[in-house]
């Protein structure tokens, strides 16, 4: 078995929408910070350069969205409300979504805007594969040769409502995509929606999830390292209460996964 890494970082080096603040606390900085704290609340004294080179532990204190780098969407950042009942909370949902067979549609050659229906029918038929109940599809949109520039935020490729719907009739119910959303870019909706006053165009991957509950991964990087199907998924969102979303580090798991230790009693 070998593991492929589909993450993006979160580096607040990079440019981002909502810029990432970093915060790093150097393991000798750290020293002098442990010690004045045990004075403070402690009255004890401690001089620091007594550690091996005078240094304790590094500490980063990150502010940034639960939307940075690649993260799993939850049903609770779709609306308030759904037709099924209460959305879940990205802390909520259950765990064996995110550990399932993949499939890649390779879709890189979609101009910006909306894929349509046909488009993912006809990458069915072209890799001999319709998703099943479970999988997890992995849409390779080719946002990433944009990764780390502003374009990455504006130009991209995002799925229509009866797009959706079609991977949701299948069963899938975790949708990932190596874009920044997985609806079409702002700019290219709002201009749909002026000018045909349709308002179905507006954030239709997203609102899908007002009617059934399903997760979508956004900002997944090196789809293209993935064959079509025959790899496990591993996607497991961070567990913080209460929010609409969670980083994961994603991955691929291609060829046979270690079989767990027999036990011998
Ligand atoms: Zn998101």
């Amino acid at each position: 078995m070998h593991l492929i890494d589909l993450s993006s970082p979160i580096d607040a080096k990079a440019w981002e929408p909502n810029p990432i603040t970093h915060d790093i606390m150097t393991p000798a900085e750290g020293a002098v910070h442990m010690a004045r704290e045990m004075k403070e609340h402690a009255d004890i004294d401690f001089d620091p350069s007594v550690l091996p080179d005078g240094e304790l532990l590094n500490l980063d204190t990150l502010s940034l969205t639960s939307h940075t780098g690649t993260h799993v969407d939850a049903p609770s950042h779709y609306g308030s409300r759904a037709a099924y009942g209460v959305p879940l909370t990205i802390d909520e949902l259950p765990l064996d979504w995110f550990h399932r067979p993949g499939v890649v549609l390779d879709l890189s050659d979609a101009p910006v805007g909306t894929i349509g229906a046909e488009r993912l029918e006809e990458e069915f038929d072209r890799i001999g594969y319709t998703p099943r109940p479970y999988d997890i599809v992995l849409l390779n949109t080719g946002a990433e040769r944009y990764a780390g520039t502003p374009e990455f935020f504006s130009d991209f490729a995002g799925l229509d409502g009866p797009a959706t719907e079609l991977l949701l009739d299948l069963g899938v119910r975790v949708v990932g995509t190596d874009a920044f959303s997985l609806d079409a870019p702002f700019a290219s909706m709002i201009e749909s929606f002026a000018r045909t006053g349709d308002r179905s165009v507006l954030w239709p991957a997203h609102f899908a999830g007002r009617k059934r509950a399903y997760c979508q991964i956004e900002r997944l990087a090196n789809l293209s390292a993935l064959p079509p199907t025959g790899f496990t998924v591993s996607c497991f969102p961070i567990k913080i209460t209460g929010a609409g979303a969670g980083w994961t580090r994603a991955v691929a798991l291609i060829g046979d996964e270690p079989a767990a230790p027999i036990p011998t009693v």
